[in-house]
């Protein structure tokens, strides 16, 4: 595929939508351009773009809305642009479908590395139906082993329990991407998650220990604050 990648840019902000598009353009990316719902979704269905950047303060419809309205057709990458910071805000779009945020202000270089990592988890999902429970995931020092089901940093077996195994395998087949603690526990134990996510939380603090240099300063699993957790990426 020589194509460039066509970005849908949805946001009612025309500096903001200039200042995007001219990092999409000098960036290798083909931008288009919604200022509403309405124009987005003619845009969506007669060009059909590779990836879609979403602001959720826009003037005919609410964003989360046009989010489950895209969702219901469409596999489209959705990375959800938010001036709003409440988390559950956050939490809400990722549950509704979105595969990332990003939080106004973001910088370029943010933007570039989010519009990346979506497409090429599109592009992963496109052409791989080999499913990542084979074979192994290596970031650094940390190798999960797929097949044998266990996890090792710097060679040495780190001994993960039944339950923190598959945390850990299920953050790094979405490497990069935030999983909300609400998915994670339902995948996990297949529960309806309390308020205070206290079974995973802890869960969580073990893996730390034993996976983590510094559990203050995690180089593996990152906390996205009220949110979720994100596992770094893969080595290329
Ligand atoms: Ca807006």
């Amino acid at each position: 595929m020589n194509a460039l990648p066509l970005i849908l840019l949805i946001e009612d902000e025309e500096n903001i939508r200039s200042f995007m598009k001219a990092i999409l353009a000098s960036n290798d990316y083909l931008p288009l351009e919604a200022g509403n719902a309405a124009e987005a979704l003619l845009q969506i269905s007669s060009r059909n773009p590779d990836l879609i950047l979403l602001d959720l303060g826009l003037p005919d419809l609410d964003g989360m809305e046009l989010l489950r309205r895209i969702r219901q057709k469409y596999s489209t990458p959705i990375i959800v642009v938010s001036a709003r910071t409440f988390e559950s805000e956050k939490v809400d779009a990722l549950d509704a479908g979105a595969d990332d945020y990003i939080t106004k202000p973001f910088g370029t270089s943010e933007l570039l590395a989010r519009v990346r990592t979506a497409l090429r988890h599109a592009a992963e999902k496109q052409s791989s139906l080999h499913s990542r429970h084979e074979g192994r995931f290596t970031c650094r020092d940390l190798v999960i082993d797929y097949d044998k089901r266990r996890v090792y940093v710097g060679g040495e077996d780190v001994h993960l329990t039944q339950n923190e195994y598959k945390i850990v395998a299920m953050l790094s087949q979405h490497a990069g991407k935030v999983l909300t603690y609400d998915s994670i526990i339902r995948a996990i134990w297949g529960i309806n998650p309390s308020s205070d996510n206290k079974i995973l939380r802890v869960n969580m603090a073990n893996i730390r220990r034993k996976i983590e240099k510094s559990t203050a300063e995690p180089q593996y699993i990152f906390t996205e604050m009220g949110v979720g957790y994100r596992m770094a990426e893969e080595d290329a």
